[in-house]
């Protein structure tokens, strides 16, 4: 569920993964690639969030360090490794290019991001619609355009809506802010399970997700007290 707190062995349980340990997970099953972002703490987050609040540009991954590459933030991401074939930037680029060619086939994108040490959220579901490479000032860098969409996965048929009530995207750096604000837990009631981000006023009554002062950590019982109240 979007935005809520998990563990990271919660999150490769859902992905039904052992270990997922790579930032890109091109075609991770049939009917999705997940995407985490995991920034070091020290170095900012690279999910520009769009002023429509429901396109982010997630930054594609270096070369691993090697011998030859001391600092893979020194050398352009590649689109192909040594031996031709795609790397997971290319993979994803070469969907982008199918989907340009031919709009149903679009990539959906599932997206989770590291809150703290083990503790995860998701970002919720996207589409992929663009890539661009960038220079970031010393390298040319892949940008990959997400936009949010809602999915069913029924009768095996991946069916794609535009969320009826947009919410906002709240920022990886919102979410950090408020999980240290709150303490890791509700904030009702101290429960540490079942967690989620919640929007203190909800978007659609003009709730914003951009500052902290907004979005607080409720848990199941209290954000379903929530929901009957505002009903
Ligand atoms: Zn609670």
């Amino acid at each position: 569920m979007k935005d809520n707190i998990i563990r990271y062995r919660e999150m490769c349980a859902a992905e039904q993964h052992d270990m997922l340990q790579k930032g890109m997970n091109f075609r991770l099953n049939p009917q999705y690639s997940v995407l985490l972002m995991s920034q070091r703490t020290n170095a900012p987050y690279k999910d520009a969030i769009h002023p429509d609040g429901i396109t982010i540009e997630y930054e594609g991954h270096d070369l691993p360090r090697s011998q030859q590459i001391r600092d893979p933030k020194t050398v352009d991401q590649p689109r192909f490794t040594r031996g031709g074939k795609p790397t997971e930037n290319g993979k994803f680029a070469d969907a982008v290019d199918q989907y340009k060619k031919d709009p149903t086939k679009c990539e959906i994108v599932r997206m989770y991001e590291k809150v703290f040490d083990g503790v995860w959220s998701e970002k919720g579901f996207f589409k992929l619609i663009d890539y661009k490479i960038v220079n970031d000032g010393t390298r040319k860098v892949f940008r990959f355009i997400l936009e949010e969409v809602e999915v069913s996965f029924e009768h095996k048929k991946v069916e794609i809506t535009l969320g009826k009530e947009r919410s906002r995207i709240i920022p990886s750096s919102v979410k950090k802010e408020v999980w240290a604000r709150d303490g890791g837990k509700c904030v009702m009631c101290g429960s540490t399970d079942e967690l989620h981000f919640d929007h203190d006023l909800p978007y659609s009554k003009g709730g914003t997700s951009i500052t902290a002062a907004n979005v607080r950590i409720l848990c199941a019982r209290h954000n379903l007290q929530k929901s009957a109240k505002i009903e």
